[in-house]
């Protein structure tokens, strides 16, 4: 089953209990609008490339761009679903959409990946715009692909706001926050959870997977601000690194950054495993930042953690969570713990519009303000409806979305 069908698996599911009708889910499936083409470059690569619209009944399209060597039209759905979930599942007047390019941005030159990045822009300038549809970064997009997207669709459509993508570096636009926004949501969601569980004073031990943009910031802002959580654990595509005495995220980040990987941090406390390995690790908490169907049924059974925080899109499938739940483990639902991204988005959309910067106090006072009753909605939706938090997330997002 893939990220496509479990999605659709999981709104039946959530839908059914709501009481909504086949027709009404079998009409929310389906994406408004699919655009889907070729981008040639002038040295003749060729690359598919897609946006997926899914649904704009309660705002403009939001949702990033992925370049990344697997995309292909089904993840982009997969993506585009959630994202029409997430904006609602958190209550912000935004639709749902995602984009992808299949490509590995790594095989392409400075100038390649620019042409590339307006090219994209510039096929679906007349689709997009601060009112219709607002992109944002997502897996191997970032600041500089995106300030070139701006500048492209503001070249073509003579838009000033910059409000027409998010996650713009800050002289284009951007705000501050946005950048550590995703895993500032992940720490609040864990947070957020452990107190309306009675589990503050928990000491807990950690393991991230995946530790890029999310994963780096969700260990790092822990680090500072929670001083009983430790992490213990944390991979990327090369290694699983563990040390039980605990790992230093500011290190590893800074490892991270100046493009090192992990196989090669060599330190006498550390050892490192197998990048498989590490959701294997008997942590209190696993964290998976990395990609979708990080656990699926093949390896569910090497879970230890009693709780999940899903920082990728889909990282548990939905027959591992099917298995996992019933046996105890809490899975914090994605659609809930990673939109600090999408919120903070939000929040760039909000003071483009209106022509201000924010401070970072405020746009993280704002992320908490938003997150934090979305958190508790779905705790609350969990126990009356006796549901995973995931379905309760969902439950709660169809329910905003299918309003007459
Ligand atoms: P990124 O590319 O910066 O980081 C991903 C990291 O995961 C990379 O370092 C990569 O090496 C690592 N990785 C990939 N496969 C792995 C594996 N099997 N084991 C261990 N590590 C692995 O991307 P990101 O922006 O940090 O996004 C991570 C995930 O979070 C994606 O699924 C993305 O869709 C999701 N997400 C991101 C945002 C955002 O704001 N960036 C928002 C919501 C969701």
């Amino acid at each position: 089953m893939n990220m496509l069908s479990t999605a659709q698996s999981l709104i039946s599911r959530a839908g059914h209990r709501l009481g909504l009708s086949d027709q009404a889910l079998a009409e929310f499936l389906q994406p408004n609008a699919e655009h889907q083409f070729e981008i040639e470059l002038k040295n003749g690569k060729k690359f598919p490339a897609y946006r997926i619209q899914h649904n704009n009944h309660l705002g403009p399209y939001k949702g990033g761009i992925r370049f990344h060597p697997e995309v292909d039209l089904d993840e982009v759905r997969a993506l585009a679903t959630l994202m029409s979930l997430k904006t609602a599942a958190v209550g912000l007047p935004l639709g749902g959409g995602k984009g992808g390019v299949t490509v590995d941005p790594r095989s392409l030159d400075a100038a390649e990946l620019e042409e590339l990045s307006r090219a994209y822009a510039h096929h679906l300038a007349l689709h997009i715009g601060p009112h219709k549809d607002v992109p944002a970064p997502d897996v191997n997009t970032n600041a500089r692909i995106i300030d070139w997207m701006v500048d492209e669709f503001a070249r073509l459509t003579g838009d000033t706001t910059s409000a027409s993508f998010t996650g713009k570096s800050l002289g284009a636009g951007g705000s501050l926050g946005r950048d550590a926004a995703t895993g500032r949501g992940g720490v609040i969601t864990l947070a957020e959870y452990l107190r309306l569980t009675g589990q503050s004073d928990r000491q807990l031990t950690v393991a991230v997977q995946g530790f890029g943009n999310v994963g780096a910031f969700f260990a790092t802002i822990a680090a500072a601000e929670q001083p009983l959580w430790r992490l213990v654990a944390a991979s990327d595509t090369s290694a699983a690194l563990v040390d039980p005495a605990g790992l230093d995220a500011v290190e590893l980040a800074q490892f991270k950054q100046a493009g090192r990987r992990f196989a090669d941090l060599h330190s006498p406390a550390i050892t490192a495993l197998p990048a498989a390995d590490l959701i294997a690790q008997d942590v209190d908490v696993l964290v998976l930042a990395a990609l979708g169907d990080a656990v699926i049924e093949s390896n569910l059974r090497r879970v230890k953690a009693k709780l999940i925080v899903e920082l990728a899109n889909g990282p548990v499938s939905l027959i591992a969570s099917d298995h996992l739940t019933p046996a105890g483990t809490v899975i914090l639902p994605d659609i809930i713990a990673n939109a600090g991204g999408v919120i903070v988005s939000y929040l760039e959309w909000q003071q483009n519009l209106a022509g201000e910067h924010w401070s970072e106090a405020r746009v993280n006072a704002q992320l908490a303000d938003h997150l934090i009753p979305a958190i508790d909605a779905t705790i609350k939706t969990a126990a009356k409806a006796k549901v995973s938090l995931k379905e309760a997330a969902f439950m709660n997002a169809l329910q905003q979305i299918t309003r007459p």
